[in-house]
């Protein structure tokens, strides 16, 4: 049910940033990060759920994850790792807690038919 509660916050999100009601949405494109523990077929599936009868029901969700990076103290930069089960620098192995990216989720853009093919959010 996580997955839900997101989609209808995108929703939410989405709408509240359309520029009139009658706008179709094209595409929303999201950043995730891997930390997230979002799963993104559930998250496509529950968006579409929440959004039958508005106008983003024919919109495609665009989720890009982003990878956990930590910075690492050692060799004085931020180094992507693999997964949650070792937080520790790829070059050095030391151990960091110093987490840069991967806790992401964001709305990034939103597109639209009508109008700007692209509003940008940032
Ligand atoms: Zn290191």
């Amino acid at each position: 049910m996580h997955e839900l509660s997101i989609a209808t916050k995108i929703v939410e999100l989405v709408t509240q940033h359309l520029p009139d009601g009658s706008a179709q949405v094209l595409a929303v494109r999201l950043r995730i990060g891997a930390l997230t523990c979002v799963h993104a077929d559930s998250l496509r599936f529950s968006f579409k759920l929440v959004t039958e009868g508005t106008p983003m029901q024919t919109a495609t969700l665009q989720i890009d994850t982003v990878p956990i990076s930590i910075y690492c103290a050692i060799c004085n930069s931020i180094e992507t790792i693999q997964g949650i089960q070792s937080f520790r620098c790829p070059n050095c192995q030391e151990p960091s807690a110093d987490i840069r990216s991967g806790q992401e989720l964001d709305l990034e853009s939103i597109e639209l038919i009508e109008q700007e093919s692209e509003h940008s959010l940032l």
